[in-house]
């Protein structure tokens, strides 16, 4: 373990363009179930991920009935209520490592805007964020706090209308077969065409269109592929990835982070 530590930092060091993919592994050390972990929500219940690939089919259907059920449920969903949670230490390595000018981005997965919390500067939420909304005409996102959907569910006016476009808002965390938001999709794929450094952080890398990027970055040889997981994945096992480093990413990132500010003394 201790090898693929130092390698990984020195491979970190030796990088030009390093971005970083996460998935809901980063995140369970800071309180917030994974999917498909031995402990994910999926994972001991199998009928909720069924429902989870209904929920985009029934926003087009019928918008202001899927906002009238969302009001009516308790406001913490699966995951818990996220505005309480607070990044861990493997999310505080990757602001380091943005920080020492090494980590030019961050990908993310995750919903829960804990990278952001954390202080990283250079974050695209390819599946959004349980903060925010975002209009599906013309893809404007707002803070969730900007519309008063109480107060338009009295009123008998929801579903909430786009001020810029009269579109309507969803929640801006993507559904399942609801497309990625063109800009994040773009961006992160130019980062996976331009990076000499992808490390894949807390992720099973099986959710499309997602766990393509590591694909589409491996075509060009000249890049390293490094993963920071509890267990092997798809990309351990088609190497994909150059080397898996396994256990948990909030004892294995700042243990890398040191590591480079060694060799950088
Ligand atoms: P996943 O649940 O499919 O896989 C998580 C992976 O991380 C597993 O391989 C698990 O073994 C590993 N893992 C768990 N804890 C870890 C730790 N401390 N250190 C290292 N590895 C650890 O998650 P996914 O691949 O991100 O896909 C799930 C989808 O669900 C994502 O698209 C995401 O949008 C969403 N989701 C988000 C959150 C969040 O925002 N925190 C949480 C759950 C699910």
């Amino acid at each position: 373990m201790e090898h693929l530590i130092e390698r990984a930092a020195r491979d970190l060091v030796n990088s030009s363009h390093a971005v970083a993919l996460t998935g809901a592994g980063m995140s369970t050390e800071s309180g917030i179930p994974d999917f498909r972990g031995p402990q994910g929500v999926w994972t001991k219940d199998p009928e909720a991920e069924r429902r989870a690939y209904q929920g985009y089919q029934r926003f087009m259907e019928d918008p202001k009935g899927w906002w009238e059920e969302v009001l009516s449920m308790p406001r913490t969903g699966l995951l818990g209520d996220l505005e309480t949670r607070m990044p861990n230490s493997g999310h505080y390595a990757l602001v380091e490592l943005e920080e020492l000018g090494i980590l030019k981005s961050v990908l993310t997965q995750n919903v829960d805007g804990l990278h952001e919390k954390a202080g990283n500067k250079n974050v695209f939420e390819y599946h959004g964020s349980f903060a925010k909304l975002r209009c599906v005409s013309c893809g404007l996102r707002f803070r969730r706090d900007a519309f008063d959907i109480e107060k338009l569910l009295q009123e008998k006016q929801l579903p909430p209308r786009c001020p810029e476009c009269r579109g309507v808002i969803k929640s801006d965390g993507v559904f399942f077969g609801e497309p990625i938001p063109s800009d994040v999709a773009q961006h992160s794929l130019e980062e996976a065409l331009k990076c000499d450094l992808m490390l894949i952080c807390g992720t099973s890398a099986v959710v499309y269109p997602f766990a393509s990027l590591p694909r589409v970055a491996r075509q060009r040889r000249a890049v390293t592929i490094i993963e920071v997981n509890a267990e092997p994945t798809p990309l351990t096992h088609e190497k994909t990835s150059d080397y898996l480093i396994q256990g948990k990413t909030g004892d294995i990132l700042p243990r890398i982070v040191e590591e480079v500010k060694k060799i950088r003394e």
